[in-house]
């Protein structure tokens, strides 16, 4: 986990306690804004259950290949190039891996 990592973890810790504080005066002010009124349009109009299912199913297939992910295939990050084995230079284009 790098710094950048622990800071934003700690600044939306803060920022949702906060929120979570203040959580009428937040609502109160959306309600006159008309973003609640905007976003229960937007549910009953778009997000029915057959799109909510599809939506689900895509970022369930929209993951990176196992093998990629495992580390077991690497590409050449120049040409993409499939790397077979551990050389460090890519067969294809000869950039250094
Ligand atoms: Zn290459």
């Amino acid at each position: 986990m790098s710094l950048s990592t622990r800071k934003a973890i700690v600044i939306t810790a803060v920022a949702t306690v906060f929120l979570v504080a203040n959580i009428w005066i937040v609502t109160n002010w959306l309600e006159e804004r008309g973003v609640i009124g905007f976003a229960e349009h937007i549910k009953a109009e778009y997000l029915t259950g057959t799109a909510i299912t599809i939506i689900v199913v895509l970022l369930i297939l929209l993951v990176k290949p196992g093998a990629e992910r495992a580390g077991v295939l690497r590409r050449c990050p120049v040409c993409e190039h499939v790397l077979l084995g551990r050389g460090k230079y890519c067969g294809e284009c000869g950039s250094r891996v």
